[in-house]
């Protein structure tokens, strides 16, 4: 077997593993690049392998930089079976519309504005490749095997990281009826966060696929919790609106989860919460559905009928109509909208909104990637331009760290921790090169492994 990486090769977007033997050509992830414009433009690039002849995809989770490229796919011809959990396949009915809609807005503007190099620009994929992506989708249970060509085989393991999100063990028969297995990691899913149960550990296989997307760092010890509490209680302090950026899979549930724990401890008081973003309202019901990926704490509430992502205080706004209405609230009150780095979204309009003014605070709740917005402002920009509109920043513009939904360097060698036997080739992908390095010397000198870090278009063989 010869595994290609055609992404997330010393970069940590645009997963995307080509697997072929004599008779087997499948995809172990599909997903887009995503950020500067360097990394994007490879998503035009011309596959390797006419897209026809791939038989299947197998997805270890629903987030686009793992799962946006499908609807390319199909457009290029892809006909096969999509395998995924249950829960990746709700997401992606939400993210896949979704994406093809930010595409096409993105073509669009292009055209208005006459920048693009193509004329006329066109979107990557439109709203119908998305849909027929979707009729392609089968979901698998967690630890069930699947066959996906003569001899090779693979199952999902339960991985933590987002709702639905899986590591991929796929075994293939070998010459002389042996058997080999390669253990992809997907993205890795932390100990000890609310509502979803903790990763499976890594068994041991005869390849490892490792992410290492925080490969050389720690999140910070203290619980988030904590300077969530204080934040907000300086926010209620000053009396404005507290606008919340928050990513809607995952990051949302997680909050909601938060702020409804503290408010039923009594460390913060009932204010209202608004929940404003459709993608976010629709995934927190299946986060809030999908009971059997709830971890103990989680089973126990719902078994006392509490469900702390819908907690009595919020109200959830999914028409535009309703989220104009909050443009008259007054505060302290809490908004929470996407998208998490202010790059896109409702949130933008309550930013042009609440930021010239000085009683309102806006707190980022997650990691601000170069050149988004969120970013401008948490590095203390006094201005700044929404929707072509120049905006004084009076607000508070705060941040807290910790809330990840990544395995840090430290929990990524607990997932190691517990397996059988010594994997006899590890590949580090989805890390940025120089943290890929670092984290490869310390799974030398903790585990004395040898450790690959492939680049895109390197080829492994087994
Ligand atoms: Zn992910």
């Amino acid at each position: 077997m010869e595994i290609s990486i055609l992404g997330a090769g010393r970069c940590v977007t645009g997963s995307k593993f080509l697997l072929r033997t004599d008779k087997v050509a499948a995809l172990l992830d599909c997903g887009l690049f995503q950020g500067p414009a360097e990394h994007r433009r490879r998503n035009w690039q011309p596959l390797p392998f006419a897209a026809s002849r791939i038989g299947s995809v197998v997805l270890t989770h629903a987030h686009i930089d793992h799962s946006g490229f499908l609807p390319r796919l199909v457009r290029q011809g892809f006909a096969g079976r999509v395998f995924c959990t249950k829960p990746t396949k709700a997401l992606l009915h939400v993210l896949l519309p979704d994406a093809a809609h930010i595409n096409e807005e993105e073509a669009r503007y292009a055209n208005r504005k006459g920048y693009s190099k193509h004329a006329p620009a066109l979107p990557l994929f439109r709203l119908a490749d998305a849909r027929a992506a979707l009729r392609l989708l089968e979901p698998v249970p967690f630890q069930t095997w699947t066959e996906i060509g003569p001899g090779i085989r693979f199952r999902f393991h339960r991985q933590g990281h987002i709702l639905g999100a899986a590591a991929v063990e796929l075994e293939t028969k070998v010459s002389g009826g042996q058997r080999k297995t390669v253990y992809f990691s997907g993205d890795v899913g932390r100990y000890g966060v609310p509502i979803l149960r903790e990763p499976e550990p890594y068994p041991g296989s005869d390849l490892l696929f490792l992410e290492s997307t925080y490969g050389n760092r720690l999140h910070p010890g203290s619980d988030p919790r904590e300077p969530l509490t204080d934040e907000i209680r300086a926010a209620i302090r000053r009396g404005g609106i507290i606008l919340i950026p928050a990513f809607a899979v995952d990051r949302t549930q997680e909050l909601l989860y938060m702020l409804s724990e503290l408010m039923m401890d009594g460390e913060l008081p009932n204010l209202p919460i608004y929940l404003d973003s459709p993608m976010g309202i629709e995934t927190t019901a299946l986060y809030s559905r999908a009971t059997t990926e709830h971890d103990v704490e989680m089973r126990q509430l719902f078994s006392e009928e509490i469900n702390p992502m819908l907690p009595p205080n919020l109200e959830v706004t999914p028409s535009s109509r309703d989220s104009r209405r909050l443009n008259a609230l007054d505060g302290p009150a809490i908004i929470i909208s996407a998208s998490g780095m202010a790059t896109g979204g409702r949130i933008l309009h309550h930013l042009k909104l609440r930021l010239p003014e000085q009683q309102n605070t806006v707190l980022f709740v997650g990691y601000q990637a170069a050149g988004t917005k969120g970013r401008r402002l948490v590095e203390g920009e006094r201005e700044i331009k929404i929707h072509g509109q120049w905006v004084p920043v009076h607000a508070q513009v705060r941040q807290i760290s910790g809330m990840s939904a990544h395995a840090d360097a430290d929990e990524l060698l607990v997932w190691l921790s517990r397996r059988d036997r010594e994997p006899d080739r590890v590949c580090l992908v989805h890390g940025e090169y120089t943290v890929q390095q670092e984290f490869a010397r310390r799974l030398t000198d903790e585990l004395g492994w040898r450790v690959e870090i492939p680049d895109l278009g390197d080829t492994i063989r087994l």
